[in-house]
């Protein structure tokens, strides 16, 4: 099979040489530098070639047998086998497919449990919420009353008490767990129990670990949650998308909530290439990389610390890590810079205390590609040595460029 189904067509190449550079560009940068951002990863030549291919074509408002369009009888078997594959993968009595993204998911989370104005407790913006969990420059916190709790100063973990407190204050219409950048697996019995006793729908926004949940590296929120939001695209390694699951019970609620009321026809090639990603995480390979990645992730952590960085939670349970570059006299916007002119691309994020920014890693990509513990404490070091002195600019972009060369994302 061809690595990239559309950088491969040669119609492309020859038609729009302009674009075809472009798409060339994009894979020759994603190949010699390192990806850290937490929420990427490269998905399988499956995946891309189910997103290239044809069913890119088709029109298919509605559910399988249940269409507002002619022709759909072959894209519904697609969308059946989706739906069977994550309720298999999950254990959910219930999937959705269909959403064109986490924050899609999300939305008809809400649209399927509240109505505008309804309070909602979720983790603050500033302490790693997402921007659908209550920011004014967003849907959610226009139209709903969100209430946001933190975690402890000391410990950097979720603050428990606030979490119990603001649920018996604000009796909350439903209860969000799940965060940007919160290192540590969730207690979703913990809020399962908070929600219960104050009478509050529990939404788990597992866009980030679901994958790891997939791989059996994390635990499960499907057992706790009313409705389970997820992206596609972030460790899971499928197509960019988000899905829903949940009980029988809200299985009507949580499909009319995606269509018709936030989304209109589904993207058939993105279904087609989730159920690709399904098929994948549900391997003992894909097991084996989930438990990779954490234990990258780990390794990672205890390099940084080891060089000096202040690492948030004193690690991480997941493929991703906070730190404070503090320590080098950089905070995380200039860190970031210095690291993305040495090919070492992340993301700055929140602290949980004070203004400064830190820094955001995750392991998920590089895990990939065939990176081990080896290649993570490398890397530690590479990182700290551009943070203390710019790293000597040329010398360590090519270490870099060499160590990625080393593992390519898509081998010809
Ligand atoms: C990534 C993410 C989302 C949104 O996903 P998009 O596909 O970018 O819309 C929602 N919630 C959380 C917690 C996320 O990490």
């Amino acid at each position: 099979m061809s690595v990239t189904p559309v950088l491969e067509a040669d119609a492309l190449r020859r038609q729009d040489p302009e674009l075809a550079d472009i798409l060339l560009g994009e894979l020759d940068r994603q190949s010699t530098t390192l990806q850290l951002v937490a929420a990427e990863n490269f998905t399988s030549p499956a995946v891309l070639a189910a997103l290239g291919s044809p069913l890119a074509n088709k029109y298919a408002e509605g559910y399988p047998g249940a269409r507002y369009h002619g022709g759909c009888e072959i894209v519904d078997v697609a969308e059946r086998l989706a739906v069977e594959r994550a309720k298999a993968l999950f254990g959910a009595e219930h999937a959705n497919v269909q959403s064109h993204s986490g924050s899609s998911a999300v939305l008809a989370a809400y649209a399927a449990l509240l109505r505008p104005g309804d309070t909602v407790l979720a983790m603050g913006l500033h302490f790693g919420g997402h921007l659908t969990h209550g920011s004014p420059a967003n849907f959610s916190g226009r139209w709903f009353d969100f209430v946001g709790y933190g975690v402890e100063a000391e410990s950097g973990l979720i603050d428990r008490e606030q979490v119990r407190t603001l649920a018996r204050t604000r009796r909350p219409k439903a209860i969000v767990c799940g965060s940007i950048s919160y290192p540590r697996h969730l207690d979703y019995a913990f809020f399962r129990e908070v929600a219960d006793e104050v009478g509050a729908f529990l939404i788990a926004d597992a866009a980030h670990p679901i994958g790891l949940v997939a791989g059996g590296a994390a635990p499960s929120p499907v057992p706790y949650a009313d409705i389970v939001c997820a992206t596609t695209h972030k460790v899971l390694r499928g197509p960019r998308g988000g899905m829903l699951l949940c009980g029988s019970e809200l299985a009507e609620r949580v499909d009319r909530a995606v269509f018709p009321f936030t989304q209109g026809g589904a993207q058939m090639h993105s279904i087609a290439a989730k159920a690709v990603a399904f098929g994948e995480a549900a391997t003992p390979a894909f097991a084996g990389y989930a438990h990779q990645v954490v234990a990258n992730a780990r390794v990672l952590a205890e390099g940084l610390a080891r060089e000096g960085l202040v690492v948030i939670t004193g690690g991480t349970d997941t493929h991703l890590l906070v730190v404070d570059p503090a320590p080098f006299g950089l905070d995380g916007r200039a860190a970031r810079g210095r690291l993305a002119a040495a090919g070492i691309v992340l993301d700055c994020c929140a602290l949980p205390h004070g203004d400064a920014r830190g820094l955001r890693l995750g392991t998920a990509a590089l895990t990939t590609q065939g990176m081990g513990e080896a290649e993570m404490t490398h890397l530690a070091g590479l990182l700290a040595r551009v943070l203390r002195d710019g790293g000597d600019g040329r010398r360590t972009r090519e270490e870099v460029r060499d160590l990625a060369g080393r593992f390519p994302p898509y081998p010809h």
